[in-house]
């Protein structure tokens, strides 16, 4: 990593804390060390003498560990909002497809940048992303994700059951499929001391055969990317996956008997399953990138998430946009939680969780299910300097009326971040950083 000056930052912090809690200093300094990781983390008093680095002062914006989004689709973001209440297969077809087919290299090159400073405005400093089909439409998202910044793992979308370019003939689909995502892995993993990553990415089961499943799972077995995909989101996705692979015993035992399940597997959604299932995703460790805001949007399902936890899945957050309308994890959280009071409503007596569990959620979960906990996801001392600034003041309900110390929200953590969550503001991210450098996108 290049040397920056060190720098630090006095503001409100709240951060999960890596020992199980959360850490909030109502006056604290997080101090930047030139290369780019947190030296400190403490109360702004504790400080003796005058400081030896620049300290600039944000008060009283808050600072919180960058956001982590475990899944979205960098071409569909221009659909964004659109097609509320059709069913999957439909919604693909009709809004996503036409995007996708379309996304080649001079699409790309126009719209990366911009997603991603769309991503870092929204307090997204980790993208997990599905890209395009094509491999020159992934050089170029990989370069914008590289000359922005932001942390991302990208991979080309694989599928031999359905293709975009009618020149290939289906015997040839899955020898080019594999040989350009092998190639785009081979350049692009690990790059820049692990900022950007590859993840081998088939679509999901209804659009890839046995052999792609095994063959990419096995390719990220051996160069150490990720494996992602998408696992039991839409019922009539189940009934096609039954259809299609009549020899596996449910939807999970198709990618298992691909040998895609493990801990650098990352499955989108996972909304469906069974108990055996639930019991088998925490036995090998697969990840759940949970995306409420989008199984919503598409009446997908509700998840029962207090039995993926209880079950010991490591389950982060994801905006799967276009199927999630906005790129916030915010509205993720805000999402997952109305989720979880509906189930309550319907019967579920399982305990729901508060701000500071979807905020652990969002971040250091999301680092977990990258294997990444020990780099990113809360303010601690030797993690790189992933973080974002937020303006509370834009979630106040009544600016002026209430004075800020009569507010809970201005010393309480709780009440603080569940203002951020169900109050959010699409302005309220004023700053991001990764690894000390600042991102372009918030305003
Ligand atoms: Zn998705």
């Amino acid at each position: 990593m290049p040397e920056r000056p060190p720098f630090a930052i006095r503001a409100r912090l709240v951060t999960p804390a890596s020992d199980g809690g959360a850490r909030h200093e109502l006056d604290g300094l997080l101090e930047v060390d030139a290369g780019g990781r947190i030296g400190a983390v403490r109360a702004f008093a504790e400080l003796e003498g005058t400081p030896e680095t620049p300290v600039v002062d944000l008060r009283p914006w808050v600072l919180l560990p960058g956001l982590v989004d475990l899944h979205a689709h960098l071409p569909q973001l221009p659909n964004a909002g659109l097609g509320a209440g059709l069913d999957l297969l439909t919604w693909l077809e009709r809004y996503i497809f036409p995007l996708e087919r379309g996304f080649d290299e001079a699409t790309a090159e126009r719209l990366a940048p911009a997603a991603f400073r769309a991503l870092a405005a929204a307090g997204t400093t980790t993208a997990v992303l599905y890209g395009a089909v094509y491999e020159p439409s992934l050089d170029a998202s990989f370069r914008a994700a590289e000359a922005h910044g932001i942390r991302a793992v990208i991979g080309k979308v694989m599928m031999d059951r359905v293709t975009y370019d009618d020149t290939l003939r289906p015997a040839d689909i899955l020898d080019l499929s594999l040989r350009q995502s092998a190639d785009l892995c081979a350049r692009w993993h690990g790059r820049d001391g692990g900022r950007l990553r590859y993840a081998f990415t088939p679509r999901f089961a209804v659009s890839c055969t046995a052999d792609l499943l095994r063959e990419s799972a096995a390719l990220a077995g051996s160069t150490g990317a990720y494996w992602q995909t998408h696992l039991s989101e839409d019922l009539g996705e189940l009934a096609e996956v039954a259809r299609l692979f009549p020899e596996s015993s449910d939807y999970l035992d198709v990618y298992d008997r691909a040998e895609g399940l493990g801990k650098r597997s990352i499955l989108a959604h996972a909304i469906h399953l069974s108990d055996r299932e639930i019991l088998r995703m925490a036995e090998s460790g697969s990840r759940v990138a949970h995306c409420p805001a989008s199984n919503l949007f598409l009446a997908s399902g509700a998840m029962r998430l207090a039995r993926y936890l209880e079950a010991g899945v490591l389950v982060g957050l994801g905006s799967d946009v276009a199927a999630g309308p906005e790129l916030s994890i915010f509205g993720a959280m805000r999402s997952g939680a109305y989720t979880q009071s509906a189930l309550r409503v319907a019967g579920d007596s399982r305990p729901v969780l508060g701000p500071l569990d979807w905020l652990r959620m969002g971040t250091l979960e999301g680092a977990r299910a990258l294997g990444l906990e020990g780099v990113i996801g809360s303010l601690e001392a030797g993690k790189e300097a992933d973080f974002i600034a937020l303006d509370p003041s834009l979630t106040v309900p009544l600016p002026g009326v209430v004075a800020p110390a009569d507010d809970p929200a201005s010393s309480d953590a709780e009440a603080l971040i569940s203002r951020l969550i169900f109050r959010a503001h699409p302005a309220m991210v004023r700053g991001a950083w990764v690894r000390g450098r600042r991102l372009a996108g918030p305003v």
